[in-house]
């Protein structure tokens, strides 16, 4: 059996090897780094694909969500609702923009932010919410944006997690995560379920408007050549990214389904063990792309499993360990223990499994054995 891995990312190269080299070699010839044809290809691929008006590529997934928040003009003081289990990064943006963070419960099914709670956050001072299709999941779109547009709100999807992954509107009607709110963010990290060989990311909206004012943005506010109309920053896509990423989009779909096996094996090896919970899927409205499997381990010490799996050279992770409202960077008093007892019951209990679109059955079936070997 091949060696496990959280991320295979050398397999999934040698399986597009013969591609990715030369459209490589392309962009070294044509020496065009910068804002090359292959950037444009990409964003075009990018927008077709998600069926999205605007694409706009940037540096990061992190600055792709910051980009998404100066975009829409909040001042200091506004109040942006996200959720408490997540990636730093969202919640990290929120504050370098002086904006405040609110943070609120997840969902314990779907670890995905509890629409209740938002609800409870509102304040006059709320101005946005930000969902994060967890672990590649959608939040409950429908819910979200009937919410937000009760109370004239913004939705930043953070979509970092869940490109590719469909929702399906309460009238049947589908739409990919990340075209749904006002705007969306993804990521590019390599190990995202579309990675680059670097970093990247992007925003998209189907907002004509939003998105010219967000094309500047990203390029230091210019709309003209050395004119700067708004204070912006310097977030973009390289070419050679872009160049691995428009190959790596065509593979996307069959990544996806590829994952999606993996976790029906993984699934079925290990439902009905009292110690487990495997990860829920609401059926109806959403497809979960897996950008992580994750686990609740009940009843029993998380961390020996870790330890425990890692000495049987599985490579396992933990997202996320600690609450964000607890992060020392985020903690502020105004957090109260009792409003996090999900988030803060989860950190103790997940445990997320390798999951790539070169895992074999073979590798699951050894995971999922010793998993129960260990739990007995
Ligand atoms: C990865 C990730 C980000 C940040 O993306 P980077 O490209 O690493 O900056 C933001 N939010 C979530 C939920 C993520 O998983």
């Amino acid at each position: 059996m091949k060696k496990i891995q959280m991320v295979d990312l050398k397999g999934q190269y040698e399986f597009i090897k013969p591609e990715v080299d030369t459209a490589l070699q392309k962009v070294l010839e044509t020496t065009s780094f910068i804002n090359g044809p292959a950037v444009r290809e990409f964003q075009t691929d990018l927008e077709n694909y998600l069926g999205v008006k605007h694409a706009i590529p940037c540096a990061n997934g992190t600055d792709a969500l910051q980009i998404a928040l100066m975009g829409l003009k909040l001042k200091p003081g506004d109040e942006i609702i996200t959720a408490d289990f997540t990636f730093a990064a969202t919640v990290e943006v929120i504050c370098l923009l002086n904006l405040t963070p609110v943070l609120v419960d997840v969902d314990p099914k779907t670890f995905n932010i509890e629409i209740g709670e938002i609800e409870k956050a509102i304040t006059p001072k709320t101005k946005a919410i930000i969902p994060i299709h967890l672990f590649g999941q959608s939040a409950p779109m429908d819910e979200i944006m009937e919410l937000a547009h009760k109370h004239q709100l913004y939705v930043i999807e953070d979509n970092a997690q869940g490109i590719g992954a469909t929702y399906t509107h309460k009238d049947g009607t589908k739409a990919k995560t990340g075209t749904i709110g006002h705007v969306g963010a993804t990521s590019f990290f390599p190990s995202k379920n579309l990675g680059a060989y670097g970093d990247g990311g992007a925003i998209f909206t189907n907002d004509d408007d939003l998105a010219h004012f967000i094309r500047g943005i990203v390029n230091h506010g210019m709309y003209t050549r050395y004119y700067h109309d708004v204070v912006g920053v310097n977030s973009r896509l390289d070419s050679m990214q872009a160049a691995v990423l428009k190959i790596k989009l065509q593979y996307l779909d069959y990544y996806n389904e590829r994952r999606k096996e993996a976790s029906i094996n993984y699934t079925r090896l290990l439902s009905g063990h009292p110690n487990i919970i495997t990860p829920y899927r609401n059926s109806d409205c959403n497809s979960h792309v897996f950008h992580q499997y994750t686990l609740r381990i009940l009843n029993c010490d998380r961390d020996a499993l870790v330890k425990f799996l890692n000495e049987n050279e599985i490579p396992c992770g933990v997202y996320y360990p600690v609450p964000l409202h607890a992060q020392k960077a985020y903690t502020h008093d105004g957090y109260d223990e009792v409003n996090f007892s999900v988030t803060n019951q989860l950190v103790q209990e997940v445990i997320s499994l390798p999951m790539h679109s070169e895992l074999t059955l073979c590798q699951v079936e050894y995971i999922t054995n010793k998993i129960k070997e260990f739990l007995g």
